[in-house]
């Protein structure tokens, strides 16, 4: 398909007028293209000759209108390190519409009616960041929104320090949030939260439509796929770092990357937002707090189905996580069928790399290789010490001392990444970007996109983090 020739539709709009305000972008000023996802685009059915074009830069730029174009900001609430903020919305997305299921909204193009003190604008480090990761948790397998390009410009935006703005075009089949609904709840607009859950049930859930109780149903699904979500971070060692209500995702897709944080050593209580004090959104915390903001969306839904019934699924949740997890993690290190024992090896080893400040990424790669009572030396050679490794891999021997070895290596190398886009990578493309230079942001794009090969070309990131890069803070201004 030709730019000229995409026809974009806007559900969104047949919503009452309180979900959204109707605003124009804001072009940046000289913008250029940094990168297009083209298999993104692929998706959208955009041609790739197109990409190159001027029309192309100036659709990321909100200069160009597909047909039926209507542009909007949506309205929401949310709870922010557990405090209920009663109006939130887009701040600096706009929404440019629906080609297929797929809605596309430009991030950093300027001040809707939900920007508070906030400028509308993304800069560039942050947009790179949020670029490069959805496509790392696309091919990781993660539920997740996507990116089609980003852009970056001579547009100077205030931080800490003056830097360039950009915007990033984000791509998803659902932008709802958990505090979408909690914005109608708090304003007694039941009306309106009940039209906004049958709006996400036709988006998200319409197998559960015409149920007699489709938003217990509605309910039901965003916890199991909630849970899952929790389960598929937690083993791949992905730490989010602002898990606020309107950063939930009501899809279950993993939404508004900021200063989130893959493990370097394996840490329980890794805190990667600087603003994060006491450490509730640490990558330990993660599955707890999910199921504290499934528990205010709970309350939420509550005028559209009596909260018993809900209650009953919220307690399921806890065990509908340990079933993901332990799904996951078995296959992480490559066991079959289900042992006793297994939830305690799986425990043990995540206690074995913390006290050895172990690389989590590198550990399991590294076991991938192993064989039954192989060569432990490449393993060893992750940790200082090594009688806690060794001993974790005597009963790990044990266990797998009847799994075929071929089955079990290629099933593993399938699951445990090589190339994870951990912070100081993503930092080493921004310090290019910012100098002009965008091929770290290409070499990056090329590993988050498979993330499970070897590319012996890019062998210095598949080590331990350096050290004096590890376990570091970003803020959360952005
Ligand atoms: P976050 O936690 O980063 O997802 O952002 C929280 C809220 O602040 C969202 O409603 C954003 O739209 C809004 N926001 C963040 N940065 C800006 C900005 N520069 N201008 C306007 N709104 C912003
Ligand atoms: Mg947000």
């Amino acid at each position: 398909m030709k730019l000229n020739e995409i026809k974009v539709t806007n559900p969104y709009l047949n919503l009452d007028d309180e979900f959204y305000d109707r605003v124009k972008p804001d072009p940046l000023f000289k913008p250029h293209l940094i990168h297009v996802n083209k298999y993104v685009a692929k998706t959208l059915d955009i041609d790739e000759s197109e990409l190159e074009t001027d029309d192309f830069l100036k659709l990321l730029n909100g200069e160009f209108q597909p047909e039926g174009s209507d542009t909007f900001a949506m309205c929401y609430a949310g709870h922010q390190f557990g405090h209920f903020v009663p109006r939130l919305g887009d701040g600096r997305a706009i929404n440019i519409g629906m080609i297929d299921k797929f809605q596309l909204q430009l991030k950093g193009a300027g001040k809707t009616e939900y920007s508070r003190m906030g400028d509308g604008r993304a800069v560039l480090r942050s947009s790179i960041r949020e670029y490069l990761v959805s496509e790392a948790m696309t091919n990781l397998r993660i539920p997740t929104t996507l990116c089609l390009g980003l852009i970056g410009s001579e547009h100077e935006v205030r931080r800490e320090r003056i830097e360039k703005g950009a915007i990033v075009c984000r791509v998803s089949t659902s932008w709802v949030r958990f505090g979408t609904f909690e914005y109608y709840a708090a304003n007694g607009m039941f009306k309106e939260l009940k039209e906004l859950a049958d709006y996400v049930i036709e988006e998200s859930f319409p197998h559960i439509k015409g149920n007699p109780d489709p938003y217990k149903l509605l309910f039901n699904e965003v916890m199991v796929i909630t849970s899952r979500l929790m389960a598929q971070w937690m083993s791949v060692g992905f730490n989010h770092g602002v898990m606020n209500t309107d950063n939930m995702s009501i899809a279950g897709l993993t939404i508004d990357y900021g200063p989130f944080a893959f493990l370097d050593d394996f840490k329980h209580h890794n805190v990667c937002n600087h603003t994060d004090v006491n450490g509730r959104y640490s990558y330990a915390n993660q599955p707890a707090v999910a199921k504290w903001n499934l528990q205010a969306l709970m309350k939420v839904l509550s005028p559209l189905t009596p909260i018993e019934g809900m209650e009953k699924l919220l307690e399921l949740y806890d065990r509908v996580y340990a079933r993901y997890t332990h799904y996951y993690m078995c296959k992480k290190l490559g066991l079959e069928g289900t042992v006793e024992g297994d939830p305690e090896l799986i425990d043990e080893m995540y206690d074995m790399l913390e006290k050895l400040k172990v690389d989590y990424t590198l550990f399991l790669r590294t076991l991938s290789h192993y064989k039954h009572k192989g060569d432990r030396s490449d393993l060893l050679a992750t940790a200082l010490y090594h009688e806690p490794m060794n001993d974790w891999l005597d009963v790990y021997d044990e266990r797998i001392k009847y799994i075929d070895p071929t089955e079990r290596r290629n099933q593993m190398l399938n699951v445990n990444p090589k190339y994870v886009l951990k912070n100081y990578m993503l930092q080493e493309a921004i310090d290019k970007a910012e100098m002009g230079d965008f091929s770290v942001v290409d070499d990056l794009f090329n590993i988050a996109k498979q993330p499970f090969e070897e590319h012996p070309e890019f062998e210095r990131w598949a080590k331990a983090t350096p050290k004096e890069f590890r376990n570091q803070r970003l803020s959360c201004s952005s």
